[in-house]
């Protein structure tokens, strides 16, 4: 439903870079699952005074609702815990960039994989909900997107309007009203979620 007085604005959350060996498609399936995912997320030390000050709570509202988020994008198929030795290193960087998936591959394996996830974009501080969704966005790249219908890990059938449902275009599209928090995308299509392998109860 559309609100006439509602001030309908479209912003565009993080813009994504994908750096690494992930195309044409992975030689070898990824050797982390999507159903029991565990991520090392901590803080880096770039950014200006009122970033890194900002940064710290940042990184703490993320692994609090990190777990959760998780859980509703996969459409409950999968989990993800916190843990100093996870699956997959991610940094939250607070200077100005493309927050990007890198992998490493050495004889066709997977060797190494780092998360970038930067909290300014451009001029503007990203929100929580921006940062929320571009976490997904990336940590959705282990798995996705490969073969037609895609280009450098995104659909190239990107919607029109708003939906909350599908995480891998670029740009994603949050939906923005005055005076109150941007909606962002935050579940996983089902195409989305057969790439991750999570397809079916
Ligand atoms: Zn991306």
């Amino acid at each position: 439903m559309k609100a006439a007085a509602l001030a309908l604005a479209l912003i565009l959350a993080s813009s994504c870079g994908v750096i690494g060996s992930l195309r044409p498609g992975p030689t070898i399936a990824p050797l982390i699952s999507a159903a029991f995912l565990s991520v090392h997320l901590f803080v880096g030390d770039q950014g200006d005074a009122q970033e890194r000050s900002r940064i710290p709570e940042l990184r703490d509202a993320i692994a609090a609702a990190l777990p959760n988020a998780w859980s509703t994008a996969t459409a409950g198929r999968g989990q993800l815990s916190l843990r100093t030795d996870g699956d997959i290193d991610m940094e939250l960087d607070g200077t100005d960039g493309t927050s990007a998936l890198t992998q490493h591959s050495s004889g066709g394996r997977v060797i190494s994989r780092k998360i970038a996830v930067h909290t300014v974009e451009g001029p503007r501080r990203l929100t929580i909900a921006e940062l929320m969704a571009t976490v997904l966005h990336e940590l959705g790249h282990i798995w996705c997107c490969f073969g037609p219908g895609t280009k450098d890990g995104h659909w190239t059938d990107a919607p029109k309007d708003f939906s909350t449902v599908g995480l891998m275009y670029s740009p994603m599209t949050c939906r923005v009203s005055r005076g109150s928090d941007p909606i962002c995308p935050s579940v996983f299509s089902e195409r989305e979620l057969a790439e991750m392998r999570l397809n079916g109860p």
